[in-house]
């Protein structure tokens, strides 16, 4: 049986943020090597709330609170790399700042595809249960 550091069920805002969150923890900690990890997504993509993206409507909070800029502000998976990324940055900034859920939508699915251990998608998971002897994962002993 093959045992990972870390599963991770769904691959929506929070499970993409925590990707990029292994990723910046693999960068710092080479000498251990990466973490095991899987991201398994039962849909067929990570768009954000598909069935709510309604032309004309926008988000309920503040782009700066997006997938990683509270944890980091100079982060590449934040919302102000993705809008320069997609040539959107100065046309933003001359709007005055509004974020359709389209827009934010296509911001998930572009740090989803940012991340380095890309998801599984079409793969559910049916059930979790703790650990009776919970380990820490071996990149992070020591
Ligand atoms: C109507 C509505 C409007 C909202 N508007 C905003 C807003 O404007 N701004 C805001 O900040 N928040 C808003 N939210 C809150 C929203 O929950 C968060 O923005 C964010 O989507 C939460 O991220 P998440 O990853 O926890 O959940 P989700 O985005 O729901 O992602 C969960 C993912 O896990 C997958 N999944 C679920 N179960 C399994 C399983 N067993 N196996 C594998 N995959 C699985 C799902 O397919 C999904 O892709 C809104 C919520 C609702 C309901």
């Amino acid at each position: 049986m093959h045992i990972h550091d870390v599963v991770v069920a769904g691959f929506g805002s929070s499970g993409i943020s925590l990707a990029a969150a292994i990723d910046y923890h693999d960068d710092a900690h080479q000498g251990t090597g990466p973490l095991d990890a899987v991201h398994l997504e039962r849909s067929a993509t990570s768009a954000w709330q598909p069935n709510q993206v309604l032309p004309g409507t926008d988000i309920q909070h503040h782009f700066l609170r997006d997938l990683a800029t509270p944890r980091d502000p100079r982060s590449r998976f934040s919302f102000t790399n993705f809008l320069m990324q997609s040539g959107r940055f100065y046309p933003f900034t001359l709007l005055g700042g509004y974020v359709s859920r389209l827009e934010w939508s296509e911001y998930v699915q572009w740090a989803a595809a940012q991340v380095r251990k890309q998801a599984e998608y079409h793969r559910e998971v049916l059930r979790s249960s703790p650990s009776p002897t919970p380990t820490a994962p071996s990149a992070l002993r020591g």
